[in-house]
């Protein structure tokens, strides 16, 4: 098992070759397990309410921005635009508001989403296993929750006031979504909230510790970047592009079949540098405002972060297809047993 010393060494070397070490082997292991196939997913934000107050995200509570969450029928419009753009996987996101988007809310926008894709995944507040169980039973196949940072004390210093605060409560989500029978589980952190080291490290045994636990869900790695916040101290702020291109090397080292997602947070060139590397998963045409597809006018959306890759699901298919990959539109459909 990596030791957070190795980790350090391999993060702050500052040899060109070390990169290209981590790079080869991270491409060789990445071709090995998942071939050239790169999976696309599209977020959809169903509501933007949030009674959390996380110092670096645009939704949060304190923040006055418009509030809305979907109606039924404006949840058919946004996902007939992604449908048709030929999204598959759909990710259903909401900010952290357990009266604003209940459980039935969720079940609700779960039951709309099947009608258009075989394959759902919700980013939503972290709940009981029951709860889960429901979400589960009633169509949902992954569920994202990121720890954020597993530095307890920059946790509570950057997560001020509501559910989310409560570190142990969403520590222990992962577990609840695998023991509700969730086939797939995202784990994350955003670099630049902590020493990113240490939250690297943490991050790993989570992971170990998930896969000896629950050895039949399927896993994947999120590495968010933080973006400076206006007003707030993120000392630990500045990974670079080189930086994140070893935690993403060394994160398929040691883990050879796990799934590693790149967000349209990154910018064209370097997602297309690291398609090459060990991610195989990228969202596409995304939008983070709520109904930001077809309800809300550009100039009058508060996107929960800013988009650097604009690229469409279209243009993407174009562009893996030229690289020599093939997009994943779908590898999953469930069977209703009646
Ligand atoms: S990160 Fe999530 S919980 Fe925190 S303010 Fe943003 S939407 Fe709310």
């Amino acid at each position: 098992m990596i030791t957070l010393g190795d980790i350090k060494n391999i993060l702050y070397d500052p040899s060109r070759e070390t990169t290209e070490r981590l790079a080869q082997e991270a491409s060789r292991l990445t071709r090995q397990h998942f071939g050239r196939t790169i999976t696309l997913y599209a977020p959809l934000y169903l509501s933007n309410f949030c009674s959390s107050y996380c110092t670096y995200c645009g939704f949060h509570s304190h923040n006055r921005i418009k509030r809305f969450k979907l109606t039924a029928h404006q949840m058919r419009q946004e996902m007939s635009f992604l449908a048709e753009e030929g999204i598959e996987n759909a990710l259903l996101l909401t900010g952290e508001s357990y009266q604003a988007t209940p459980l039935s809310y969720l079940k609700e926008a779960t039951t709309i989403a099947k009608a258009y894709f075989p394959n759902i995944s919700l980013e939503v507040h972290p709940m009981e296993k029951a709860e889960y169980h429901e979400l589960f039973a009633q169509g949902v196949d992954g569920i994202s929750v990121y720890q954020e940072t597993y530095n307890r004390q920059r946790y509570q210093h950057v997560h001020r006031s509501g559910k989310k605060a409560d570190y142990n409560y969403r520590l222990g989500a992962p577990e609840r979504a695998a023991q509700a029978g969730m086939r797939h589980i995202a784990l994350g952190i955003l670099l630049g909230l902590a020493d990113v080291a240490e939250d690297l490290h943490n991050l790993y045994q989570h992971i170990y510790w998930m896969e000896r636990h629950y050895p039949g869900v399927e896993y994947s790695i999120s590495f968010p970047r933080l973006r400076p916040v206006k007003g707030e101290d993120f000392a630990y702020c500045d990974v670079n592009d080189i930086t994140l291109v070893r935690i993403i090397c060394l994160t398929r080292i040691h883990f050879p079949r796990v799934g590693i997602n790149c967000s349209t947070r990154e910018s064209p060139q370097l997602r297309n540098h690291i398609l090459e590397l060990g991610v195989t998963r990228m969202s596409a045409g995304s939008n983070t405002s709520v109904g930001g597809y077809t309800i809300t006018a550009p100039d009058k959306q508060d996107p929960q972060f800013d988009i650097k890759d604009n690229r469409s699901v279209s243009e993407m298919i174009s562009l893996l297809k030229e690289r020599h990959f093939d997009p994943v539109l779908t590898d999953w459909r469930r069977i209703e047993v009646a």
